[in-house]
């Protein structure tokens, strides 16, 4: 156990995959060691940077090609995906292997797929953890990376200090296409595939987002002119150092003013509020809770017991049996 906290902590990439594999296992065995293990990690910090924007958009290309960016700068960067449809689907999207193939063989990278089997929670807590742990290991930048569907796009804001929206060029009409809630929840919107015949649409599709950013209500941890739109190009790789400047400009403003910390902090309480339900929840799964919830169930459907009485009388139940 030691010996792999220690190898993470110099960087050695397969202890992260090992120490990332530990933390998705539901194993009991498992779990208690990925707590420990999660325990005695030292407080490095890493930019988390969450990115959504539906398939097709650009994700993977803008990743490979910002990632690598990044690491040409001398930074390490770390690539989690976050995509619990692609279960549903079977295959997953965001683990398809030719994906950032070059990223994917660059040393100073690290990429990690979505868990097969995983749920929406369970992929929210294993990537939390795995984002403790690509810190550890030193990472400077962890992308954390979903697509557009259902809740997963919170789940991502929520743990992260960025939230980047990769949207396509589009007509105005489309506009409407994007939520609001996931409009608010955006530091900065990138209209990717501004090149080639698209720049003209791509350059019309800002404005129409930055007119629409600009009737959102002012949030305090943002400096004047963000949340920001801006154009870039995955392929050609232009506006993706504009686009990491501004990303690091809204970050310094956020530490000078105290709202980086704050959010971290907000974000840590409600991990472990998470944590805390996740766990109350588990002990309603043992063979004798079940049986006992059944007993219960079955006393309710019947017009036997109240439902707030049946839920009293297990609460209660639950309680005695923590106690022995
Ligand atoms: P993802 O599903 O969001 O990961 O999207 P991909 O990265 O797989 O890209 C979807 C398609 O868009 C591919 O055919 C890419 O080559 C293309 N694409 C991605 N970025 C750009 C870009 O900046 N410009 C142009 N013209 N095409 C792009």
């Amino acid at each position: 156990m030691d010996d792999l906290l220690n190898r993470l902590i110099q960087g050695d990439r397969r202890a992260l995959s090992r120490a990332i594999t530990l933390i998705e296992s539901t194993r009991a065995d498992h779990r208690a060691r990925a707590v420990n293990l999660l325990a005695g990690l030292p407080d490095r910090q890493a930019l988390r940077i969450g990115m959504s924007g539906t398939p097709g958009v650009g994700k993977s290309t803008f990743i490979e090609a910002f990632g690598t960016m990044l690491t040409e700068q001398d930074l390490r960067v770390a690539v989690l995906a976050v995509d619990p449809s692609s279960t549903r689907s079977g295959g997953s999207i965001l683990g398809d292997k030719t994906r950032m193939e070059m990223l994917s063989r660059n040393p100073m990278a690290f990429i990690r797929p979505t868990p097969s089997n995983a749920q929406l929670g369970g992929v929210a807590r294993r990537t939390r953890e795995a984002i403790r742990l690509c810190e550890a290991a030193g990472y400077d930048v962890v992308l954390i990376e979903t697509v557009g569907v259902g809740q997963s796009e919170t789940l991502v804001a929520e743990m992260c200090d960025l939230f980047v929206l990769l949207l396509a060029p589009a007509g105005g009409d489309e506009l409407q296409g994007v939520k609001r809630g996931i409009m608010e929840m955006a530091d900065l919107i990138l209209v990717n595939k501004a090149d080639g015949d698209l720049l003209p649409t791509a350059r019309r599709t800002v404005a129409d987002y930055a007119g629409a950013l600009r009737l959102l209500r002012k949030r305090p941890q943002d400096p004047e002119g963000f949340p920001k739109a801006l154009t870039v190009s995955a392929t050609t790789q232009d506006g993706l150092p504009k686009a990491w400047m501004e990303m690091q400009a809204l970050t310094e403003w956020r530490r000078e003013h105290g709202y980086f910390d704050q959010t971290r902090a907000q974000q840590a309480r409600h991990w472990f509020m998470a944590e805390l339900r996740a766990g109350l929840l588990a002990q309603l799964e043992t063979p004798e809770a079940r049986a006992h919830l059944k007993d219960l169930g079955d006393a309710v459907a019947q017009g036997d017991a109240a439902p707030a009485e049946a839920a009293r009388d297990m609460l209660d139940w639950l309680q005695k049996t923590t106690q022995n």
